[in-house]
């Protein structure tokens, strides 16, 4: 069979690396990063607690050795060590003797899929919790007395990242960048990190005419942070791919760059026709993941995602029902082959045709034009209340939150990827779908919050 030991390595770190609970720091992203080095090589970076990073810091390291909810005989309801997506991500430690309702409010559940464990976090905001089954609710007495414990530390340490530069004949850069801080599912984003280490094994076994940029992190705040660090780094940077759920049961979907017709995003589909792979197109939404950063003003990176069961859009997304029987050996050999494809493509490319985004050409419009004053990444939104602080909740197709929330946070978002003060309030409209009267309020208040300046002269 061709591809034999790629899926061995798939199936062994599938089992090696699901059962680990990882945050966005602590010992579960650093033994996991040690296990895909011995795949292929790369080089793992600390950054302390505290660090400014952008508008971010770093915060306090997580780690957590056991959590329980029991009764006081001593039967468990709920246990850790079952299931890891029983803590909420980032609990402060608790170890108490309560009543049901005293901490009924900490538990989370998702009355629409009662058979699964949601996923959630709680980075920036101190507090704990537990998400079960909603089913398993009914296991609780208002009545009786339960012993809750978390055993958790949350104390100045370390964020923990990978990266590893290739260097091609040229110096003409493109990145690979997936994320290393979901604790137990499996397409979002064990997929993600498997298919990475694959590839970096892959390109190191050849000579290539472009170089290429590794990148491993905690999402959002890891790669805000090593976007930080190598500001400067990253002018021969010409686009990139970022790899997350890639071996869920359905088709390839396509999700474009920010620029939808980049040199990326035609590499992709001309790949995809010639595997005869079927798949379906999406447009570039400033909502997704780590692409929102690269793609962000200040650094404008087009970012391809090519996914099987994007995040958001299949209904164990975020939840423990995103597990190994979710995924595929199969599935994610597919991906692989795929990007092996993209790659072979993307070295047949002459320098000259690259393309680099003109960012003034739109200065001519006679509208209204907005600038973030925090041009590199997004901004820290739930330090200024904006942004909700219970993490994972976020578009899950079963989650009952669904809230005005989302078409706020959707709006927020792509006011702020869109005003680098070159767009117009029209032209934004256009590209995100909201009224202009939707983006000049959102603009306004974020004029208010510091976070923007209303640009004059631009005619
Ligand atoms: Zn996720």
């Amino acid at each position: 069979m061709k591809n034999k030991f790629e899926k061995a390595i798939i199936e062994k770190l599938f089992i090696e690396l699901f059962p680990i609970c990882r945050s966005i720091t602590g010992d579960g992203v650093r033994k996991s990063l040690k296990i895909l080095q011995n795949i292929s090589q790369f080089n793992i970076k600390e950054i302390s607690s505290g660090t400014k990073c952008f508008d971010w810091t770093i915060p306090d390291e997580w780690n957590i050795n056991d959590a329980y909810i029991e009764r006081s005989n001593g039967e468990k309801i709920l246990d850790f060590k079952n299931n890891n997506l029983h803590v909420v991500s980032y609990s402060t430690p608790i170890k108490e003797k309560m009543k049901f309702s005293e901490f009924n409010s900490h538990l989370h559940t998702l009355p629409r899929m009662p058979n699964s464990i949601p996923y959630r976090t709680t980075y920036y905001k101190k507090d704990w919790g537990f998400c079960l089954k909603h089913e398993d609710l009914q296991k609780f007495k208002e009545d009786e007395d339960y012993n809750i414990l978390i055993d958790s530390s949350l104390k100045p340490g370390h964020l923990t990242y990978g990266e590893f530069l290739i260097k091609g004949e040229l110096e003409d850069e493109i990145i690979l960048s997936t994320y290393c801080c979901h604790p137990s599912m499996g397409n979002d984003n064990l997929s993600g990190m498997v298919l990475w280490i694959l590839l970096l094994r892959y390109l190191k076994s050849l000579k290539t005419k472009f170089s290429y940029r590794f990148i491993i992190v905690p999402e959002t705040i890891g790669v805000i942070s090593y976007l930080s660090e190598n500001k400067n780094n990253l002018e021969n940077v010409f686009g990139g791919f970022e790899v997350t759920c890639v071996a869920g049961p359905n088709d390839f979907v396509y999700n474009s760059s920010f620029l939808e017709n980049h040199v990326i995003d035609k590499i992709a589909i001309k790949t995809l026709d010639e595997l005869n792979l079927k798949f379906t197109k999406k447009s570039f939404k400033p909502i997704g993941s780590d692409e929102r950063q690269y793609s962000s003003p200040g650094f404008r990176i087009p970012i391809v995602l090519l996914c099987r069961d994007q995040y958001h859009d299949y209904d164990s997304y975020h939840t423990s029902l995103d597990n190994l029987d979710f995924i595929s050996s199969e599935s994610l050999l597919k991906s692989y082959i795929l990007y092996t494809k993209i790659i072979q493509n993307l070295e047949e490319l002459d320098k000259n045709e690259l393309q680099v985004e003109d960012k003034t050409k739109n200065t001519k419009s006679k509208f209204s034009f907005y600038s973030t004053l925090n041009p590199y990444c997004e901004p820290m939104l739930s330090k200024r209340k904006l942004y909700p602080e219970l993490g994972g909740t976020l578009f899950q197709s079963s989650s009952d939150t669904k809230s005005e929330n989302e078409k706020y946070v959707e709006l927020l978002v792509s006011t702020l990827f869109y005003s680098d003060g070159y767009t117009s309030i029209e032209e934004i409209s256009s590209k995100s779908g909201f009224t202009e009267l939707e983006i000049e309020q959102m603009s306004d208040k974020l004029v208010k919050e510091k976070l923007f300046e209303r640009k004059k002269n631009v005619r």
